[in-house]
């Protein structure tokens, strides 16, 4: 058989080994990757959260120290209110009062608001806190399951990687594209052997003369339908 042809079947094998190694992987490396999203995303969201409650307990503190001045210059006019002595005087006392009462109203109002908004971040600060805590539980959980198979295959992966790198070099570049380009392009399969005189890659019928070419063995032969490799599994076939 053609030197390259064998090549292109042991790579295939070890990327076939390989791709099954990763798949015993399952979704575990996904899931890691989307709870550390996630936690990181929750951690940043409750930093903003804290930043708002500080800056409105800020707010409500001088709000608060408003009021008491506003309070303050009431009581100050009431006691005014007892020494005036024109009509005038007093319109203008209890114009200011109104004033300092309106303004008060106006500040409770907006402690209030404040007041509301920190609750709501309370609130959401300690949901996000909680659910930050259970995907914690879960991403070490993952982690560890995937460690643990990791680790059952890594010497395996290591030895498929190994061979693969020995052989990769060997193979013609031209080949080695199109084996890279069909592989990607036809769910990991480039190579695939003769059956029942179709290609066991897409099943499409090897028209005669290209399967007689390829019982020969003295050319690498490709599927007209998918492009894959393609060659003949079994010796015996050949009677056929
Ligand atoms: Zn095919």
């Amino acid at each position: 058989m053609q030197k390259v042809l064998q090549q292109l079947i042991l790579l295939q094998e070890l990327d076939t080994r390989l791709d099954e190694l990763i798949e015993k992987l399952g979704d575990l490396p996904e899931t890691v990757k989307t709870f550390e999203k996630q936690i990181k995303n929750e951690k940043e969201q409750n930093e903003i959260r804290i930043t708002g409650i500080k800056e409105n307990d800020v707010l409500i503190r001088s709000n608060s120290a408003k009021i008491e001045d506003l309070t303050a210059k009431i009581k100050k006019y009431n006691e005014q209110l007892f020494l005036v002595t024109t009509n005038r005087e007093y319109d203008a006392l209890t114009t200011e009062i109104e004033f300092n009462e309106k303004a008060i109203k106006d500040t409770n109002d907006l402690i209030q608001q404040s007041e509301k908004e920190n609750k709501n971040m309370k609130e959401a600060h300690s949901k996000a806190e909680q659910n930050s805590e259970e995907m914690k539980t879960k991403l070490v959980e993952a982690k560890e399951s995937l460690a643990v198979t990791e680790k059952e295959t890594e010497k395996e992966k290591a030895g498929l990687e190994e061979k693969k790198k020995t052989l990769i070099v060997q193979i013609p570049r031209n080949y080695l594209s199109v084996y890279q380009r069909v592989r990607k392009a036809r769910h990991g399969l480039a190579v695939a052997p003769l059956m029942r005189d179709a290609c066991s890659g897409c099943h499409n019928r090897v028209i005669p003369q290209k399967r007689v070419d390829i019982y020969k063995k003295n050319q690498v032969i490709t599927c007209d339908f998918c492009g894959r490799f393609l060659y003949v599994a079994n010796d015996n076939e050949e009677d056929e």
